[in-house]
C-alpha cells in the first residue's frame, strides 16, 4: 500500500491559474502547505500558496529544485512538457503521471486512444497537409472542423469548414501543422463528467452536468444535466473506462457531445479539475479540488454527494468593458456565491471568476445564476 501524504505535508502544483488557486484553497484548508511553479508572478495560485516559484517550463533544473522541496507534485496546467514532468518524476511522485498528460495533450493521440477503447468519438481524420485535407474532407463531409492537434483549448486553433470554405484558408487558420479533421455534429447539448480515481483504484464521480458555451468558451454549467438517465449512465461508464485505462490518480474531466439523435460522443479529456466542476466547491460534500488533493496524497476519496441542484456561470473579462462590475449587487444576494481569481487584468474572453447558485432544480439554479451575472453590468 502506498503511504498517504498527510496534512502538514507539502504539495507542489505545476501551473498557477485559477484551478491551482482553488486547489490551494482546498489544500490549505486541510493543513497542507502548497508550492506553485510557473513563469509568472503574483498569480491566482501564488496569491494563495505558501510559496510561489517563478521559473521557465524549459528550465529542468528549476523544476527539479521545485520538486525536491515538496512531497508530491500535481499540475493544474495540462500543457506542461513531458521533459518537465519527467524531471519532477525523478525526484517525487507526480500524480496523475506524466504519461496521462502525454496522451491528453495531443488531440490525435487522445482520439486514437479513445477509439482504441471502443469509445464513441466524432468521425475524424489525421491531417498533415492541404493535400490530405482535400482528400479527407471528401470522406468526412461538410460541415467539418479542423483543429490543431497540440495545445488547443476553448476553440483556439480551430476552423469550421462549411460548404463554400476554402481549404487552404482553413489549414492556415488551424495553424498549418499536425491537425485533426472532425465531422461537425448537430448538437442537442454538451455534457461532461468530472471523476476521480484514487491510488487504490477507487472511482468516484460528480455525475453528468450540462455545459452551455458562448463563443467556444464555457458559459454556464447546470448540475445535474437534465438528460435521459441512460445517457448520463453511459457518460459515467465511459468516464470510468477512461480513468481506468489511463491509470489516472487524480481528477479527470470527460467532455461529451450529445447529438440531435441522442448519441453520446467524447469531445475531449482534461486530466485535472475542470471549469464544469466548479459548482462542486459550493454544492458537494467534497469539491473536485479536495478530491484531487485526496487522490494525489493517496488518501481515500471523499463523498461526491451533491447537496442541492446547482449552476455555475463564468465571469469573463468582457464584463469589465464598462468599468468594474457591480459586485455589491451580487454580494447582496444571500444565496449566490462569488469566486474571483485575483487576476489584475480583465481581457475579453479571460476567465476572471465565476458565480454559483443552488435551487430546487438545476434549471432554476441556472436562471438564478444568469440573472445574478446580468446584474453585474446592468445600468
Ligand atoms: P473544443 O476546443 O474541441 O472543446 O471545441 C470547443 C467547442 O466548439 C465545443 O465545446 C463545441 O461547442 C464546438 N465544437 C467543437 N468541435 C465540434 C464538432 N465536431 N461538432 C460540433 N461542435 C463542435
Amino acid at each position: 500500500m502506498t503511504a498517504p501524504i498527510l496534512p502538514g505535508s507539502t504539495v507542489g502544483v505545476l501551473g498557477s491559474g485559477q484551478l491551482g488557486r482553488m486547489f490551494a484553497i482546498a489544500a490549505r484548508r486541510m493543513g497542507y502547505r502548497v508550492h506553485t511553479f510557473s513563469p509568472d508572478y503574483d498569480t491566482p495560485t501564488g496569491q494563495v500558496a505558501d510559496v510561489e516559484v517563478r521559473g521557465s517550463w524549459n528550465d529542468l533544473d528549476a523544476v527539479r529544485a521545485f520538486a525536491s522541496r515538496v512531497d508530491v507534485v500535481t499540475f493544474e496546467f495540462e500543457n506542461v512538457s513531458s521533459e518537465s514532468t519527467a524531471a519532477a518524476e525523478a525526484v517525487v511522485p507526480v500524480r496523475p503521471a506524466g504519461s496521462v498528460l502525454h496522451t491528453t495533450q495531443n488531440r490525435l493521440r487522445e482520439k486514437r486512444f479513445l477509439a482504441g477503447l471502443g469509445i464513441p468519438v466524432t468521425p475524424f481524420a489525421a491531417i498533415g497537409s492541404v493535400a490530405e485535407l482535400e482528400r479527407e474532407i471528401e470522406r468526412i463531409g461538410r460541415p467539418a472542423v479542423l483543429k490543431s492537434a497540440g495545445f488547443g483549448y476553448d476553440g483556439k486553433g480551430q476552423s469550421k469548414i462549411g460548404p463554400g470554405s476554402d481549404l487552404r484558408t482553413a489549414w492556415i487558420a488551424a495553424g498549418s501543422g499536425e491537425s485533426v479533421l472532425e465531422a461537425f455534429v448537430e448538437l442537442e447539448c454538451e455534457i461532461s463528467v468530472v471523476a476521480a480515481r484514487g491510488i487504490d483504484g477507487t472511482f468516484a464521480h460528480f455525475g453528468a452536468v450540462r455545459n452551455d458555451h458562448a463563443h467556444h468558451i464555457l458559459d454556464v454549467t447546470t448540475a445535474p444535466a437534465a438528460v435521459d438517465p441512460a445517457v448520463a449512465r453511459d457518460a459515467v461508464d465511459i468516464a470510468r473506462t477512461v480513468l481506468e485505462a489511463l491509470g489516472v490518480v487524480g481528477v479527470l474531466c470527460v467532455e461529451f457531445f450529445v447529438s440531435k439523435s441522442g448519441a453520446l460522443m467524447v469531445n475531449e479529456l482534461a486530466p485535472r479539475p475542470h471549469n464544469s466542476g466548479h459548482f462542486t466547491f459550493d454544492a458537494c460534500v467534497t469539491s473536485q479540488f479536495e478530491q484531487q488533493l485526496r487522490a494525489v496524497c493517496a488518501l481515500p476519496l471523499g463523498s461526491t454527494e451533491q447537496l442541492r441542484p446547482a449552476a455555475m456561470a463564468n465571469l469573463l473579462g468582457d464584463l469589465w468593458s464598462g468599468g468594474a462590475p457591480r459586485w455589491e449587487r451580487v454580494c447582496a444576494m444571500a444565496d449566490v456565491k462569488l469566486h474571483l481569481y485575483g487576476k489584475a487584468e480583465a481581457r475579453p474572453g479571460r476567465k476572471m471568476g465565476h458565480l454559483t447558485a443552488m435551487a430546487a432544480t438545476g434549471e432554476e439554479a441556472a436562471a438564478r445564476v444568469r440573472a445574478a451575472r446580468a446584474l453585474l453590468t446592468a445600468i
